[in-house]
């Protein structure tokens, strides 16, 4: 474990920090110090001067429009941005650019690498993820969206839920069964579906928050072009399982920078609440000071292997179950230490659902409730806390596998 940088590497932080000193205001405090339509305002220029900057997908070649960085200097990139606060992307890239667009370099065609990826970067194609259903979330080799083909088409027919973003999309990968016959994994495609024709309807579900960040989306006889299949027919488990590493791996880098900012904001609130001499509150804020180490050390584990040229694999489970729960817990102590004040929601909450809150943000009802109330997601999102120790004790530990239904 030894993330050290070269004289190169810190030369080329220096000028990440230039580029992020000219392009932001001079008393930029992080994306928390913003408020309404100036949040949107904000991170809409952002994502432009990211793209006009090939900072939108970083390490890619520069003919698909990235900037070729080395994985040292794609590290310190996100380092460096998440230092101070901007985010890498606008609010769809996750889907667009991380997980598709890093699949499709991977799997695509050379006429789906031409058509999507120069859209998806320019923000011409917004995307969502269609995986989970009703009964394949966990067992996602359930899939049962059928897809038939019918001359030149696909037609599609089923369900799809929990997808996020769904209603602010106008694309969705998702993943059908094409071969009924098949063994379970083995008649699965990865689709690239246009969700603007009268065969799909999307549903918001509400959630705990009062937020309607996620949908059912209902496929009746949908249709998409049969070329629109990426990584063959009847291999769309392979192409899922690749796009599910791109989703998962992330995180190692950036958490423990967003973890320790937010632990920061929580010590300030406890300290203006005079809550400081509490030993209760010492011990739980001592608790979450010793989580965020190890976050760090998990992460420069995660880090030397990515330096050295690894994929995130199987050993992203772990960052995934770490963050994820002790995100659970932090955002629990948060309420704690507002008491009876998180009963009356003021303040604006989070930007964005479903992780820390912007640094920057102030310690208030709004910034921590709706992050207490969101973090009991992250234990499920991105296969939940049971699956990942399965992960971890199948394929890291080499335990034997667990016994099947029967
Ligand atoms: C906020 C949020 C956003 C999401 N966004 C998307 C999205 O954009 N696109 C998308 O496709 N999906 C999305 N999902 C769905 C997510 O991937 C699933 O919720 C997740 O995979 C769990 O599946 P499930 O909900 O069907 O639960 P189930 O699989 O039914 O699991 C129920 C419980 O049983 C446990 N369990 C299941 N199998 C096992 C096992 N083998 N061993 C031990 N325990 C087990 C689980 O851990 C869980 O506690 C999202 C979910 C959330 C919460």
């Amino acid at each position: 474990m030894d993330p050290t940088y070269s004289p190169e590497a810190e030369a080329y932080r220096e000028k990440v920090q230039a580029f992020l000193a000219e392009k932001l205001p001079s008393n930029w405090n992080g994306l928390g110090g913003l408020e309404g339509d100036d949040i949107t305002d904000f991170v809409t220029a952002w994502r432009k001067t990211l793209y006009e900057a090939n900072y939108l997908a970083p390490g890619w070649p520069s003919e698909y429009g990235g900037a070729g960085l080395t994985a040292t200097e794609q590290v310190i990139l996100a380092e460096e941005f998440t230092r101070a606060g901007v985010p890498s992307g606008g609010p769809n890239d996750v889907f667009g650019i991380q997980m598709l667009g890093n699949t499709l370099l991977m799997w695509g065609t050379e006429e789906q690498k031409s058509h999507y990826i120069p859209r998806l970067l320019a923000g011409e194609d917004t995307w969502c993820q269609g995986y989970s259903e009703p009964d394949a979330g966990s067992d996602l080799g359930n899939v049962g969206l059928r897809a038939e083909l019918d001359g030149d088409e696909w037609v599609l027919n089923g369900q799809k839920i929990w997808t996020s973003a769904g209603h602010l999309a106008d694309h969705i990968f998702t993943l059908a069964r094409s071969d009924p016959d098949s063994p379970k994994h083995k008649g699965i495609s990865f689709l690239l579906v246009p969700m603007d024709q009268p065969g799909i309807e999307v549903r918001p579900i509400k959630m705990i928050s009062g937020e309607s960040e996620f949908n059912e989306v209902f496929y009746t006889d949908a249709r998409c072009p049969k070329e629109n299949v990426v990584g063959g027919v009847n291999n769309g488990w392979a192409v899922a399982m690749s796009l599910l590493g791109f989703e998962r791996g992330e995180a190692a880098a950036t958490g423990p920078i967003r973890y320790q900012t937010e632990l920061d904001r929580l010590i300030e609130m406890a300290r203006e609440r005079g809550l400081t001499t509490d030993p209760v509150i010492r011990q739980r804020l001592a608790w979450c000071h010793s989580k965020v180490q190890i976050m760090k050390f998990l992460g420069q584990r995660t880090l030397t292997q990515f330096l050295a040229g690894h994929h995130p694999g199987p050993d992203g489970a772990i960052s995934k179950l770490y963050w994820s729960e002790y995100h659970r817990v932090v955002t629990e102590l948060g309420v704690d230490i507002l008491g009876a004040d998180a009963l009356y929601i003021e303040g604006r909450p989070p930007s964005s659902s479903f992780q820390t809150d912007d640094p920057g943000a102030a310690n208030t009802s709004g910034s921590w409730v709706n992050t207490f109330l969101n973090a009991r997601a992250g234990t499920i999102y991105a296969g939940s806390s049971q699956i990942q120790r399965n992960i971890i004790g199948e394929m890291i530990l080499q335990l034997p596998k667990e016994p099947k239904p029967a």
